[in-house]
């Protein structure tokens, strides 16, 4: 499958890795939109929120319990946005889910 982040996950592309394990990989956006912009992601793929079912609904709430400890390790003492974009109307532009973890600084109140 041609998918940027299973590249990433697999190493064929480098990424800037704040976290991994055996079913997850955080690693700063290439083009951050905060002061601290990292992604969440599963490795196994998974192409965005309409994909989640009971079969990987448990990875999903791995990576929830997870983004907390990973903004703690960020130094998100403060507070942090997390965003997943789905579909087009949503512009999402990397067919794999991810979360945006963005933080390090007082955000927009629009979300849209
Ligand atoms: P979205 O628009 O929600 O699909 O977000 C995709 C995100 O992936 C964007 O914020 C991009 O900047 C980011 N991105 C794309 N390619 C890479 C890459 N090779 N390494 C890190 N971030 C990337």
């Amino acid at each position: 499958m041609d998918c940027i982040f299973c590249k990433i996950v697999s190493g064929e592309i480098p990424s800037k890795k704040v976290y991994e394990d055996e079913k997850i990989l955080a690693f700063y956006d290439l083009n951050p939109q905060a002061k601290v912009h990292v992604l969440v992601i599963p490795k196994k793929h998974i192409s965005c929120v309409d994909e989640i079912d009971s079969s990987n609904s448990e990875t999903v709430a791995y990576i929830f319990e997870k983004i907390p400890v990973i903004a703690k390790s960020l130094g998100l003492s403060n507070g942090y946005r997390v965003i997943t974009n789905c579909g087009d109307d949503a512009c999402q532009s990397v067919k794999h889910l991810h979360f945006h973890v963005l933080g390090g600084e007082k955000l927009s109140e629009r979300m849209a």
